[in-house]
């Protein structure tokens, strides 16, 4: 129960507001650790409920501690402006009865605007790297005196190459405060952000390999991307779902699918890198509300997306890497509800089909698809040795 976490009854009608019955693992065990003042270093899956994980202690904290005279109290850092936007709906409703302003900040926004912003002093500002680098230049007083730091998804912040940016940011942020690093995975380069960190408790609820048995995690082997294509669109036209994402791994074939399963009939849209802050926001909310049943997406594009119901997550290209699979599949089968994962398997991609297996200690199940059988059948068996063979035959003769 959230009572026995000792928040605050506002905080506790808000969590109630919102449907929360009681704190996922994660929040079980990072709560009362970030209560204490400790920071933290998390490794949770997406979907895990970790945003609340470190939202509601801060809260908490603000709540109970007089404000400093001026600046920023809290500030979170997350890779992608989606991811921003929902980490900032989800601290509202949080905060929705404590009267904590929040803001965010993203590339994509006018800085006019994003200055007034500042100018109003939200107590939680939540935002990407580059664009908060640049006002921090603007006016270096912000987070003098702030008292929480949170880097979330800091696996990809470094990934996508953000740690010089945000350790800029950090250079500037008062010493004396609280930090959290969140991360689904924690491969080596997340160490250097994990310097900032002061003497932390660490909460593994998992690596982010495992959090995924909700999630039915099948493979068809195909030919190529015209067979792809076929199968693909079996899949949408055979699956009960109620919203599918799907993902490629170029813009180009983002778009291009998106104008095949629409001229096939599918209520499909595509987000990606190239697509403009507005049209992605129109994409989303459409998706959202059921307007598009079918999002062809990028990983950068698809990152921080919680929409409710994806119950299908079709990988048309394979992910590159087992983290990007994690991610991509945990936009299913989030919070208790259940999930398909279909990755469409060309010759070129078996190996890393394989890999990724190894990685999350998984075995996807195989499917076929018997109105599209295609040629490839998987690797060819490998025959026992030369030397093994001959042996054997040998005994035989013996
Ligand atoms: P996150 O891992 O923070 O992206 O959360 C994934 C989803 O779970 C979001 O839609 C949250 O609103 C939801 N969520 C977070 N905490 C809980 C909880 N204790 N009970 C039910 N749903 C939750």
């Amino acid at each position: 129960m959230f009572a026995e976490l000792l928040l605050d009854q506002r905080l506790l009608k808000s969590v109630d507001k919102m449907g929360f019955e009681k704190p996922t693992p994660v929040q079980q065990q990072a709560i009362p650790l970030a209560l204490e003042g400790r920071d933290l270093l998390v490794s949770a899956a997406t979907g895990s409920g970790k945003t609340a994980a470190f939202l509601l202690p801060i809260l908490q904290g603000m709540i109970k501690n007089p404000p400093p005279k001026e600046g920023t109290r809290a500030l979170v850092i997350v890779p992608t402006r989606e991811l921003a936007r929902q980490i900032g709906k989800e601290c509202e409703k949080l905060a929705s009865y404590c009267g904590i302003k929040v803001g965010v900040i993203t590339g994509g926004q006018e800085f006019k605007v994003q200055r007034a912003l500042l100018r109003r002093d939200p107590e939680i500002l939540i935002g990407t790297p580059g664009r908060m680098l640049e006002l921090v230049k603007e006016g270096s007083t912000l987070f003098t005196n702030l008292e929480y730091l949170v880097l979330d998804e800091a696996d990809r912040l470094f990934e996508m190459g953000f740690d010089e940016d945000v350790l800029a940011i950090i250079a500037q942020c008062n010493e004396a405060r609280q930090t959290m690093l969140l991360s689904a995975t924690l491969p080596g380069g997340v160490r250097r952000l994990m310097q900032v960190l002061n003497n932390p408790a660490r909460v593994m609820v998992n690596d982010g390999r495992e959090e995924h048995s909700s999630i039915r995690q099948q493979y068809v082997l195909a030919d190529d991307d015209k067979h792809k294509e076929k199968l693909l669109l079996w899949l949408l036209e055979n699956e009960t779902f109620e919203r599918a994402l799907v993902f490629a791994n170029t813009r180009d074939m983002a778009t291009h699918l998106s104008g095949v399963m629409r001229y096939r009939g599918q209520r499909a849209g595509y987000l990606h890198g190239e697509v403009k802050q507005d049209v992605r926001n129109s994409t989303t909310t459409a998706f959202r509300d059921g307007k598009i049943k079918v999002l062809i997406a990028s990983d950068v594009a698809s990152r921080g997306l919680d929409v409710k119901g994806i119950d299908l997550v079709i990988n048309f290209d394979m992910a590159r890497k087992g983290d990007d699979y994690v991610h991509r599949i945990g936009r299913t089968g989030r919070a208790g509800e259940t999930g398909l994962a279909v990755a469409l398997i060309a010759p070129n991609e078996w190996n890393l089909k394989a890999s990724i297996e190894r990685y999350l200690n998984i075995k996807m199940e195989a499917r076929k698809v018997k109105e599209f059988p295609g040629h490839y059948k998987g690797p060819k068996k490998v025959k026992a040795s030369g030397k093994a063979a001959t042996t054997n035959k040998r005994k035989k003769k013996d």
